[in-house]
């Protein structure tokens, strides 16, 4: 059994990790509880191979009662509403918080995985995107606080590795959703969801026309820890679903799917808000063999059902 910490482990992605990781190993979660919550851990808190740590990781973590072999480092506020909420704290989640996460891997010799994010590409020039573009990114803009900040946490991590031989793994990952997507995150699909489970119009941001590519969190948890778990390789490696979709596709597949006779209103673009986005994927099938396979129209059927029961 491996002994391995989450950060970020009472949020959407992280749970669904801890219930992965937990039938074979023991899990920390570290968790500061900001966009996550106790709900969403609380069917593994009698496990006893299962410890909550609440704790802001943009502070130190001691843990010296036990080795730790993985460190999967997913804290950060991710949806564009909380991560602009208190931006200084978001860029400090990235960089004190991953620089604290590296020094826990470096003492305790632990593996680390990072997951960074799409956004490293901005509102990308190259189409799709493979993980060699190096981006376009406003660094003084309204989402810099994420981007530049992931940005950062990359450099953190392969300058740990050149520099102290850190064990390190980079994923990028794409527009995931599924159950346990906070209701009031503002991403896209919780919104979409909502809106029309409360018979509310749907607000698309500009003119709708904007693309992403919509993974299912079952599958990017597949490609998570195949990635921990691969020897002899760093990342970057993009995860995602390279299906793309524009705003609008996704506005009626919900409509379509919810039953609802909901309108779509249309609202102000945010700005910096990219244009188009899809995942070059065929470095993690190389590499990992791993491809998602649960498609737009089957994965929203589920998250409507989560959403259904938790409204
Ligand atoms: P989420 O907001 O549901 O989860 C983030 C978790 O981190 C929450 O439980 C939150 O309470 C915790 N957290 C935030 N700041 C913290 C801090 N300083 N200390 C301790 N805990 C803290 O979001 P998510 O979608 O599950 O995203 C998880 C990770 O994956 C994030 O790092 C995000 O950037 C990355 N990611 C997600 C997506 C996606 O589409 N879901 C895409 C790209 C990258
Ligand atoms: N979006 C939208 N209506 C909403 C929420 C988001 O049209 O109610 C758009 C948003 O402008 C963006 C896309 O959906 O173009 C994805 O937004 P999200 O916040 O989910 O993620 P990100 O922009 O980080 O990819």
């Amino acid at each position: 059994m491996k002994t391995i910490v989450v950060t970020g482990g009472a949020g959407f992605l992280g749970s669904h990790l801890c219930d992965a990781l937990i039938e074979k190993n023991r899990v920390i979660c570290v968790d500061n509880f900001f966009t996550g919550t106790k709900k969403n851990i609380e069917h593994l808190m009698k496990n006893p191979n299962f410890r909550l740590i609440e704790h802001d990781i943009i502070n130190p973590l001691f843990i010296d009662n036990e080795k730790i072999d993985q460190i999967y480092n997913l804290a950060c506020p991710a949806s564009p509403v909380h991560y602009q909420y208190n931006a200084i704290r978001t860029i400090k989640a990235n960089v004190l918080g991953t620089t604290n996460m590296l020094g826990m891997a470096l003492k305790h010799n632990a593996r680390i995985l990072q997951a960074s994010t799409s956004e490293v590409y901005g509102d990308p020039l190259e189409h799709p995107q493979t993980e060699s573009y190096r981006g376009n990114v406003n660094p003084i803009g309204i989402r810099a606080c994420y981007d530049e900040g992931k940005r950062c946490a990359e450099t953190l991590m392969f300058d740990y590795h050149r520099q102290h031989d850190v064990d390190i793994r980079v994923i990028r990952i794409f527009n995931t959703y599924g159950p346990r997507m906070a209701s009031n995150d503002g991403r896209v699909v919780s919104n979409f969801i909502v809106q029309a489970l409360k018979g509310e119009d749907i607000t698309a941001y500009g003119d709708g026309r904007q693309t992403r590519s919509f993974c299912y969190v079952s599958d990017l948890v597949e490609g998570i820890v195949s990635m921990m778990n691969k020897e002899g390789i760093t990342g970057p490696i993009n995860l995602g679903n390279p299906h793309e979709f524009t705003v609008l596709e996704l506005a009626e597949k919900v409509i379509e799917l919810t039953g609802s006779s909901i309108k779509i209103g249309f609202r102000e673009l945010p700005k910096d808000d990219p244009i188009m986005r899809k995942p070059d994927i065929r470095l993690a099938n190389e590499k990992l063999n791993w491809r998602p396979n649960i498609e737009l129209e089957q994965g929203l059927k589920d998250t409507i059902d989560y959403f259904k029961e938790v409204l």
